[in-house]
């Protein structure tokens, strides 16, 4: 198990899907814990009454898309943290897909506010932190969507392939302080965001597979945090792929 022995760490989106096993997994990995959630304070509840040690935890109410918001919320987490941060992991994301002719303005501000923008309003805050303590990690969740394109997917994959060339940008703006920025890209995980898709959707995606499976989000997780870790010390700037070989051609 990755050592995160009292690592403070931010993870926006913690309340359900890949964010709850990133939390969990930290929180294994010796590591402290703060998540975000927006609509769902029962679900964030019970991801932190699943720790073995939930006081040491937090969980707040944040949308990242607000940056009025954030602040707020980030400043709580400071005060809960004694005013560190070691790491960030932005993983609050949705998708809103429709063939392109189909897809609404508002479909495509919604998804970029939350994918792009939110990792943007929380590397701000973050990044504030980690220059005064010369040193920090900040994960960002993209997708293989990011890298491949996908039918459907315009506003999604726009968002991921975005975040991704920000933390290169970051990662070269950041390196001199000892802040390392990388992306995890998961492939197809199952969670409520791909249980949306139909059998023949997911028959397709599995042809392509050559690990022959979705992957579990604790799959996901421990690729975050050993990014997070000491073991990935000369890391920056790096996308690490999470799919079981997928490359949609
Ligand atoms: P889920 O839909 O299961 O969970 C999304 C999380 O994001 C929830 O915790 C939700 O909070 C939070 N969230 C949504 N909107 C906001 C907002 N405005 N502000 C703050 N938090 C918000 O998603 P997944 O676990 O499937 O995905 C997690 C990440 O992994 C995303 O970035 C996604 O793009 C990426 N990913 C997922 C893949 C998959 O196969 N599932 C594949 C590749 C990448 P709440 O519960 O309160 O609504």
């Amino acid at each position: 198990m990755t050592n995160l022995k009292d690592k403070k760490i931010l993870v926006t989106g913690g309340s359900r899907g890949i964010g709850a096993a990133i939390v969990k997994h930290l929180a294994q990995c010796g590591a402290k814990v703060a998540f975000t959630y927006t609509s769902r304070p029962d679900a964030a509840e019970s991801v932190i009454q699943s720790l073995a040690n939930p006081e040491q935890h937090l969980c707040l109410a944040m949308d990242v898309t607000k940056a009025e918001s954030v602040e707020q919320g980030y400043q709580k987490v400071l005060e809960f943290f004694g005013g560190a941060l070691d790491g960030l992991v932005n993983n609050a994301g949705i998708t809103k897909d429709q063939l392109f002719l189909r897809m609404k303005e508002q479909d495509f501000d919604d998804v970029l506010n939350v994918n792009l923008k939110g990792t943007f309003l929380l590397c701000k805050q973050a990044t504030k932190t980690m220059m005064k303590q010369k040193m920090g990690s900040i994960v960002n969740i993209t997708s293989v969507i990011g890298q491949t394109g996908n039918p459907g997917q315009a506003n999604y994959a726009a968002s991921k392939a975005a975040v991704e060339a920000m933390s290169k940008s970051l990662a070269l703006e950041f390196g001199s302080r000892q802040i390392r920025i990388n992306c995890v890209a998961p492939g197809f995980i199952e969670t409520e965001m791909t249980h949306i898709l139909t059998a023949e959707q997911k028959e397709k995606i599995l042809d392509k597979v050559p690990l022959g499976r979705m992957a579990y989000a604790n799959e996901v997780a421990s690729a975050v945090a050993f990014l997070l870790s000491s073991d990935a010390s000369y890391i920056t700037g790096h996308t690490l792929n999470v799919n079981g070989g997928l490359f949609l051609g």
